[in-house]
């Protein structure tokens, strides 16, 4: 039988001949490309600057440097994350302080962030889960009167909106990521996206080891830098997946939605959870992650996803909590029970095939087994 992938970047003529044109060129990096690709962030998202580096990491890792943390610091954010978000903190000796979750979004609960505030506390770093953009109705007012910045990880969220503002655009600095599963790829890349001079500044000069933005002295280097620079074959790539966007977002809603049809008497008859937005919020579709029916353990949960990869639909489980990996646990002492609610979606979730060109009857293969994956084990 043939394997349903659990994701698939969409490629088309428009990438390959964009990319092949910049081979054609001596200018493989450092050239007009990138320029070009921050522009066409700049127009879909509305934001002032857009700063394009080698992945969604080395972005938050700037942001979170371009805002001077440091040691002593600490910073709240989401143990329901993808790594990332939590270890851009620990580059910099800053202690992620984790909040536990809304269990309807995923995203941080804004009703628990005030008790976890202390007088070290410099910034919350709020995740859009899975596409939907956090409640900034309710962070916002929360981070303006304790004077801390929102650092806004959307990196599963490129064209999400939030009161029709564009995700990544809520904080004093937000980030995008372009590994081939996210909304576009460009192989692997990312951007910070931010209204602040100083802060798109500071991770110009950041990602291209230092140097000064203003002059051209190439040896000239005026603080601590990397080399977190986009080349312009990855910028053309995501310059032509750009040009796409609006096609690219409707056919992952298409799924989605095609999705929601076919699993709907799943929800109504075992109680599986479907992804939904709240009111006020577009949802940009990253993932299809349904949750099994309260109070599934991790092993049921781990079995039916066994028995979905029989039946060669590719899944995994998103996400699995930051503060129960390993090296976590060791440093900041985390332990199952911290955060219950991460740990229940993280026990229920699949994440299953989701990307634009899955067709009809390949949502109704995974509808299928889905089904008769979840009665066989009984949960
Ligand atoms: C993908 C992702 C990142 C990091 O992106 P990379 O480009 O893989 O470094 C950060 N945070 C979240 C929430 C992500 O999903």
């Amino acid at each position: 039988m043939e394997q349903i992938p659990l994701a698939q970047p969409d490629i088309s003529s428009l990438e390959r001949s964009y990319v092949a044109r910049v081979l054609q060129t001596p200018q493989l990096s450092l050239g007009p490309k990138v320029p070009e690709f921050e522009r066409a962030v700049a127009v879909a998202t509305g934001a002032k600057h857009v700063v394009a580096v080698n992945s969604g990491t080395s972005a938050l890792h700037l942001i979170v440097r371009s805002l001077g943390l440091g040691e002593g610091d600490e910073v709240i954010t989401s143990p329901f994350s993808f790594i990332a978000s939590s270890n851009c903190l620990l580059f910099e000796r800053v202690k992620p302080v984790f909040v536990d979750v809304d269990p309807r979004t995923g995203n941080i609960d804004p009703a628990r962030i005030e008790a976890a505030i202390t007088p070290r506390t410099k910034a919350l770093l709020v995740v859009d889960v899975f596409g939907h953009p956090a409640d900034y109705d309710a962070i916002t007012p929360i981070a303006a009167k304790h004077n801390l910045a929102i650092i806004e990880d959307s990196c599963e969220a490129l064209g999400a909106r939030y009161n029709g503002k564009a995700a990544g655009t809520m904080g004093v600095a937000g980030c995008f990521a372009f590994y081939p599963n996210k909304q576009i790829t460009t192989g692997e890349g990312g951007v910070v996206v931010t209204e602040s001079d100083t802060i798109a500044d500071l991770c110009r000069s950041m990602r291209n080891q230092g140097r000064a933005t203003n002059g051209n002295a190439w040896l000239a280097h005026v603080r601590l830098g990397y080399n977190y620079r986009l080349s312009d074959i990855h910028a053309a790539l995501g310059l032509a997946q750009m040009e796409r966007l609006e096609k690219l977002l409707a056919a992952r809603a298409k799924v989605a939605a095609g999705y929601a049809k076919r699993l709907s008497g799943l929800a109504a008859s075992h109680g599986v959870e479907l992804p939904a937005a709240l009111p006020d919020v577009t949802i940009s579709w990253f993932v299809y992650v349904i949750r099994l029916r309260l109070g599934t353990t991790y092993e049921q949960r781990d079995r039916v996803m066994a028995l979905l990869r029989e039946k060669g639909v590719c899944c995994n489980n998103y996400f699995s909590p930051i503060h129960l990996q390993p090296f976590y646990r060791e440093l900041l002492g985390h332990k199952e029970g911290d955060f219950p609610v991460t740990e229940s979606l993280g026990a229920r979730g699949i994440a299953l095939p989701f990307f634009n060109k899955l067709t009809a009857v390949q949502i109704g293969q995974v509808a299928e087994a889905l089904v008769s994956s979840i009665s066989a084990v009984g949960c």
